[in-house]
């Protein structure tokens, strides 16, 4: 059994010189690595040990797409690289297809691997670790998936009952004024035996019960918007982002209860943005029409988020009176090396543009995602880069010393 305390790498690639390669440069990046050449031995030396996978999706003999899917059924923790010397659009196929099977894919690299490329996955995948490690929420993490399906209605009512849920804040930054415009508010549940445990982990399951995400909802826009009121003695016009989930948009009260909160903290409702995931908006589409449009005609802003993932994205911003476009981060954060993914940034930018609305790069990561973004002309950047989402007070620390 393996004692070290690296972060345990496993390589397999056919290509001996080129597996060689990739494991000196990741041994030199603080891994503890095993290469291995044939998919047999391959599962062989796979254990509980193991973290990190690269895998060559063209070995002799066998499928990458085979050993993804028998990865998949081991049920091991372990992040995965892809690598291929096929088309750019074969290694997206198979993305998609590692992240249906439910592998967690920390880097997807074209033969033949640049070098800096290859070190910027694997320092990533260190500095996450060290993050999650930090924060303590790797663990967290993994126990709240272990635990999502024993999250009862119950536990979720105790939880909105005694506030449980609480916000974290990331700021979008203008890239006009190099200022902080406002902050997007992202959920976490302070759970009192599990840890914080994430919004992904959680939101799927409240969605089955929509009253108590309509409560829950309700809540956190409250939260929200005392927060931003808060800030707003300091800052003023500083504006708040609440997420709402799309089965929340069946009550036809809704804009009047939201314009009647807003009003209650003394902000204006142009300090309210709502963002709206594209992707199931369609659901109920009368009532949501009716509800968005009735937000928007109050002067609350109307985000739509991960744009460019959802199946009908172009329809509904026509459809639907958004002022704000995000552009999804799998575009995003790989736009300086896919060419793909940059000319869907640029089309989403321009198209944004067009229809009137602000346009937000999320997902930025790195400087060089920063700038790029800023000169495709995206009006304002969210990201690690600039800050990971903050507790309230650290994020009212940032807004006082925060310059692009
Ligand atoms: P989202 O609305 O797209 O929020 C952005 C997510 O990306 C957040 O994850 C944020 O922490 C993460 N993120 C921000 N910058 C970066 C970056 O540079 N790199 C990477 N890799 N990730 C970044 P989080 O907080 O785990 O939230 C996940 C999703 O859960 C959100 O996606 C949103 O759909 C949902 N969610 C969060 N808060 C709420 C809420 O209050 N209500 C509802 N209905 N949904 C929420
Ligand atoms: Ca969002
Ligand atoms: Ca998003």
């Amino acid at each position: 059994m393996n004692q070290s305390t690296l972060p345990n790498l496993l390589i397999l690639d056919d290509e001996e010189e080129i597996a060689g390669i990739l494991g000196d440069l990741a041994k030199q990046c603080g891994f503890e690595v095993t290469i291995t050449y044939k998919a047999d031995d391959f599962f062989e030396r796979l254990s509980e040990q193991t973290q990190y996978i690269i895998l060559d999706l063209m070995i002799p003999g066998v499928d990458g797409v085979d050993v993804l899917r028998m990865l998949s059924g081991k049920k091991l923790a372990v992040s995965v690289i892809l690598i291929s010397g096929a088309d750019r659009r074969v290694l997206q196929s198979a993305e998609a297809l590692a992240i249906q099977y439910g592998l967690r894919i920390s880097g997807v690299l074209e033969k033949p691997i640049r070098i800096q490329e290859y070190q910027r996955v694997l320092t990533g995948l260190i500095s996450d670790k060290k993050n999650e490690t930090a924060s303590g929420s790797f663990s967290t993490k993994r126990v709240a998936k272990e635990a999502d399906s024993a999250i009862s209605p119950e536990e979720i009512e105790i939880a909105i009952r005694d506030e449980q849920f609480l916000l974290f804040y990331q700021p979008k930054i203008n890239f006009k004024t190099g200022k902080v415009s406002s902050f997007e508010s992202l959920v976490r549940w302070s759970h009192p035996d599990r840890g914080l445990i994430f919004p992904d982990s959680f939101i799927p399951t409240l969605e089955s019960y929509p009253s108590l995400m309509d409560a829950m909802t309700e809540k956190l826009i409250l939260q929200a918007l005392r927060q931003c009121s808060i800030w707003n003695r300091e800052f003023p016009g500083i504006a708040v982002a609440v997420n709402i989930s799309p089965v929340s948009l069946n009550k036809l009260i809704l804009p009047e209860t939201i314009s009647k909160m807003i009003e209650s903290f003394g902000l204006k409702n142009n300090q309210l943005i709502v963002e709206v995931t594209e992707t199931q908006l369609l659901e109920n589409i009368t009532s949501t029409l009716d509800i968005l449009t009735r937000i928007r005609i109050r002067g609350i802003g109307l985000s739509v988020d991960d744009f460019g993932i959802g199946y009908s994205s172009l329809k509904q911003i026509h459809r639907y009176p958004f002022t704000e476009l995000k552009i999804d981060r799998s575009f995003v954060s790989v736009a300086p090396y896919d060419k793909e993914a940059l000319f869907i940034c640029q089309a989403a930018i321009d198209l944004g543009h067009k229809l009137g609305m602000t346009v937000v790069a999320e997902g930025i990561e790195t400087l060089e995602v920063g700038e790029l973004m800023k000169k495709e002309g995206c009006d304002k950047g969210q990201g690690y880069f600039y800050s990971k989402p903050l507790p309230a007070d650290a994020a009212i620390q940032f807004l006082s010393n925060f310059k692009l």
